[in-house]
């Protein structure tokens, strides 16, 4: 079989534009500007709480708690924690692992953390451009993430995205990426037809080929690809993901995806 066989074979990843009907995008790190936000909030928390991170550790505390290698947040999405637990458990696993004093009262610096962290929610400079021009052409966009509805409601709100009135969260259907109901759901919800809804979002496991298997059009934005080299592409399917449909270096760059 021919490469261009192949494409045509599976319209939902082709990388060049087709007609799309819905655009559903999820938040942290591809709307809301998460990690920066986190990263500002534990070095506050820190210094609030008294607690003693040399300056030099500091990126790597900010890395290891927000990449969460213990997967603790997974263990929230399958019910085994609660959200609250999920955070603590993480911040302790980052204190333990770069051989910092641990934290003495984990629910003391929880609620510190939770008060800061609202504060420092903003959304990507590409995200405005990106529902001004789908406001432009008609086509209905919503948000999809593996949180719950209503703290998901609460931070694109905080971050100035309240206009995003379709928001699909773990408590919609009670299932999270990648269970194909949730991102069939939010195609439902936009009114689109779910091979012809595309999903964005930084995870290209979850979000590019989660939504690609639940038969929407999967699209990885991966920001390392903004500047130098083509905005848009096509995975190669290498890795550990093998996702091959349509990369994208900015949220602006989904409109080259859409024919009109
Ligand atoms: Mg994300």
């Amino acid at each position: 079989m021919s490469h261009a066989d192949t494409d045509h074979a599976t319209p939902a990843t082709a990388a060049g534009p087709f007609p799309v009907e819905g655009v559903l995008l999820d938040i942290d790190d591809t709307m809301v500007d998460l990690h920066r936000a986190m990263d500002a909030t534990l070095r506050a928390v820190a210094r609030q709480t008294g607690l003693a991170v040399p300056a030099e550790l500091e990126e790597q505390y900010s890395l290891d708690f927000s990449r969460d290698p213990d997967g603790f947040y997974d263990r929230y999405l399958a019910g085994e924690l609660d959200f609250a637990t999920q955070r603590q458990y993480r911040v302790r696993a980052a204190h333990e692992r770069l051989g910092l004093e641990p934290i003495a009262d984990l629910d003391g610096w929880d609620a510190v953390y939770t008060a800061i962290l609202p504060t420092h929610f903003t959304a990507f400079d590409d995200v405005v451009p990106l529902l001004d021009a789908l406001d432009d052409v008609g086509i209905p966009y919503g948000a999809l993430s593996n949180n719950v509805a209503d703290y998901q409601r609460a931070k694109l709100d905080r971050a100035g995205l309240e206009r995003i009135s379709v928001l699909i969260g773990t408590d919609t259907l009670g299932v999270a990426k990648p269970d194909p109901a949730i991102y069939v759901e939010g195609a439902r919800q936009l009114g689109s037809a779910p091979e012809r809804t595309l999903y964005v979002g930084d995870n290209p496991a979850v979000d590019a080929v989660g939504a690609s298997d639940a038969g929407l059009v999967g699209v990885w934005l991966d920001r390392s690809r903004a500047g130098g080299r083509a905005a848009v592409g096509q995975g190669t399917g290498s890795g550990e993901v093998g996702f091959t449909g349509a990369v994208v270096g900015s949220l602006t760059d989904v409109m080259q995806l859409i024919a009109r």
